[in-house]
C-alpha cells in the first residue's frame, strides 16, 4: 500500500549498492494514468519534485536523489500513460504495420525497453526499479508482468524481486501479524514473481520466530526476510538492512561474491547519518505557512532541506505546518524562530501569504520565501511598503490595477495545463555586494523552476528605491529571481526552488542561510 516506504527501501538498497562502489540508479514506476505527477494535487500524492531536466516527478524520485546525492533525469519515472501514449503514437505511424497491437508483447515490450535503455545509456551495473501501487492492483498489472518477463529473459543471475509488506502490531502485546505478507506475496506468485527478499515494515524489529513463520509461508529463507522497523531517521534503514546481511545475500544471488564495501565511502555517509540524528541541544522554531499543510509530505524536500540545514549547524529544526487559508492571529507567528512561506499555486489561502510575508517584514523575523512565498513578499511589499493598496498577482486578480507579479509573456498562449509551467534548471546570475552573492558565494548559479508567473519588472525600481533589492536574474535579466531586504534580519525570497537541491550532508545554501538566521537570538 502507499505510504508503506517502497522508496525508502529502493533509496537505501540503492546507497548500499552505491556504498560498494557499484554504478546505481533508481526509476519510479507509476502506474496512474496521468502522464506526470504535475497535475496533481500534492495534498493527495505528496509533493510534485522537479528535476534538472524538468521533470514533474513522483516525490521518491527525491528520496532517490537525496540518498544518493546524485541526479536522477525525468525518465526515471515511468507511468501509464507514458508507456501507452508511446505505443499508440508508434501504431498511428504504422510501425506496427499487420500486428494487433496487444497490452503483451508490446506494452509489456515498451516498459522493458524503458528500463532497459536507461540501464545501458548511464551504463549502471545496478538499477532499482520501485514498482508504484498494490500487488493484486489492475493498474499495475502490465508493469508486474514486463518485470516478470524481464527476469526470465535476463535470467535470474542478473535480476531480484523485494517485495516490500507490512507486518501489522495489533494488540498491546505487540505480537507481529504476518498474515498480509503471507497473502500478499501468494498474490505475486500468482501473477509469476517469486520474491527473493522480503522487505518487513513493521514498528518493533521483526522478531526471529516471526522471520521464520514468514518465510515458510513465502518461500523466502529467514535470512532474506528483514525487519524494516521504524527508525528515527529514515538515513538509517540502509545500515539495519546491511546489518541483516543483505548484501552478502544480494552479491551471492548475482553471483558476485567477494565483493567488499568501501569503508571510506562508510565514514562519510556515518557521519552524515550521525548528524541528520544527533542534534538534541537548541532547537529551532521553523512556522511554514502554506496552501498544502494537511500533508506533510506535500513539502517534503522543504522539510527535508530545513533538516539537511540545521543538521549542519548541529541544530534540530522543528517545523510547524500553518494553514494560510485559516490563519487569522497573525501574532501567534512571533514566537517562531524563522517563517518559511512555500510554493503553492491559485487564490485560495493567498491573502494570508502576504499577510504572513508582511508580519515577517515588519517584526523582522527570517522569512524564507519560495517561489509562490517570493511572489506574494513582493506583493506585500508593493501593498504596505509602496501603497499600492491592490497590488496583486494576476494569478489571483486578474484584473488588478497593479499586477506585480504577472504571466510570463510565453505562457500567454499556453493552453494546457500539462508540463507547460517553465521547469527545470536554469542559469541565474547574481549580482555583486548583495546578500544573494555572500549565500551562494557565486556570480551564477543553477537552480530549479516550476512556475508560469513572475515578477513585473515595471515596478523594480520603486521597490529597489524603498529598499528592497532584486539581487538575482536569469535569461539576460529578463526575469527576476531573488529579493533580499539588506536591512532586515534575513529577508530573502527566490523564484526557484531551493529545496530540490538540498542533500544531506550538503545542505542547500539559502537553507542554511536561512537556518542560520534563525538560530540566532
Ligand atoms: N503559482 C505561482 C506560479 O505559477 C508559483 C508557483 C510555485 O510556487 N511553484 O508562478
Amino acid at each position: 500500500m502507499s505510504g508503506l516506504g517502497k522508496g525508502v527501501t529502493t533509496s537505501s538498497i540503492a546507497k548500499l549498492l552505491q556504498l560498494a562502489d557499484q554504478k546505481v540508479s533508481c526509476i519510479k514506476i507509476d502506474p496512474y494514468l496521468n502522464y506526470d505527477a504535475g497535475t496533481m494535487n500534492p495534498i493527495a500524492h505528496g509533493e510534485v519534485f522537479v528535476t534538472e531536466d524538468g521533470g514533474e516527478c513522483d516525490m521518491d524520485i527525491g528520496n532517490y536523489e537525496r540518498f544518493l546525492n546524485q541526479n536522477i533525469p525525468k525518465s526515471h519515472n515511468i507511468t501509464t500513460a507514458q508507456v501507452y501514449s508511446a505505443v499508440i503514437e508508434s501504431e498511428r505511424k504504422g510501425e506496427y504495420l499487420g500486428a494487433c497491437v496487444q497490452i503483451i508483447p508490446h506494452i509489456t515490450d515498451e516498459i522493458k525497453n524503458r528500463i532497459r535503455k536507461i540501464a545501458k545509456d548511464e551504463n549502471l551495473d545496478f538499477l532499482i526499479v520501485e514498482c508504484g501501487g498494490t500487488v493484486g492492483d489492475i493498474e499495475s498489472l502490465p508493469f508486474l508482468e514486463a518485470l516478470r518477463q524481464m527476469r526470465v529473459e535476463e535470467g535470474p543471475q542478473n535480476i531480484v524481486f523485494v517485495h516490500v509488506t507490512l507486518a501489522p502490531s495489533l494488540d498491546v502485546v505487540g505480537e507481529q501479524k504476518t498474515k498480509p505478507t503471507q497473502h500478499s506475496a501468494q498474490e505475486l506468485r500468482r501473477i509469476g514473481i517469486q520474491p527473493d527478499f522480503l522487505a518487513v515494515r513493521c514498528t518493533m524489529p521483526l522478531e526471529e520466530k516471526t522471520k521464520v513463520k514468514i518465510a515458510l509461508f513465502t518461500n523466502v529463507t529467514s535470512k532474506d526476510v528483514l525487519s524494516c522497523h521504524d527508525v528515527k531517521s529514515i538515513f538509517q534503514v540502509p545500515q539495519i538492512l546491511y546489518d541483516q546481511g543483505i548484501m552478502d545475500s544480494l552479491f551471492t544471488k548475482f553471483g558476485k561474491v567477494g565483493m567488499v564495501n568501501a569503508s571510506a565511502n562508510w565514514n562519510k555517509w556515518n557521519s552524515i547519518v550521525e548528524s541528520m540524528t544527533n542534534r538534541e541541544d537548541q532547537k529551532i522554531k521553523i512556522a511554514m505557512v502554506g496552501k498544502y499543510v494537511t500533508l506533510a509530505d506535500s513539502y517534503v524536500s522543504v522539510n527535508h532541506a530545513l533538516k539537511h540545514a540545521g543538521a549542519k549547524i548541529g541544530k534540530s529544526i522543528e517545523i510547524d505546518w500553518i494553514d494560510s487559508e485559516s490563519i487569522n492571529d497573525f501574532n501567534t507567528l512571533s514566537n517562531y524562530d524563522g517563517i518559511l512561506v512555500p510554493g503553492g499555486f491559485g487564490a485560495r489561502g493567498s491573502e494570508g501569504i502576504i499577510k504572513t510575508a508582511n508580519y515577517a517584514r515588519e517584526k523582522n523575523i527570517p522569512y524564507l520565501g519560495i517561489c509562490f512565498g517570493f511572489q506574494l513578499a513582493a506583493v506585500a511589499f508593493g501593498r504596505n511598503v509602496l501603497n499600492l493598496k491592490d497590488a496583486n498577482s494576476t494569478e489571483i486578480e486578474p484584473n488588478t490595477k497593479n499586477p506585480i507579479v504577472d504571466l510570463l509573456p510565453e505562457q500567454k498562449d499556453v493552453l494546457g495545463m500539462g508540463g507547460s509551467l517553465r521547469l527545470g534548471a536554469n542559469d541565474i546570475v547574481i549580482k555583486p555586494n548583495t546578500i544573494t552573492h555572500k549565500i551562494y558565494n557565486a556570480n551564477t548559479i543553477s537552480k530549479r523552476h516550476r512556475h508560469r508567473y513572475e515578477i513585473n519588472k515595471q515596478y523594480i525600481p520603486e521597490f529597489e528605491k524603498h529598499g528592497l533589492i532584486f539581487s538575482a536574474e536569469s535569461d539576460n535579466g529578463k526575469r527576476m529571481e531573488v529579493l533580499e531586504i539588506p536591512a532586515h534580519k534575513f529577508y530573502l525570497g527566490v523564484q526557484f526552488h531551493p529545496e530540490f537541491n538540498s542533500r544531506p550532508g550538503y545542505p542547500e545554501q539559502a537553507f542554511e542561510a536561512f537556518v542560520i538566521a534563525a538560530s540566532k537570538k
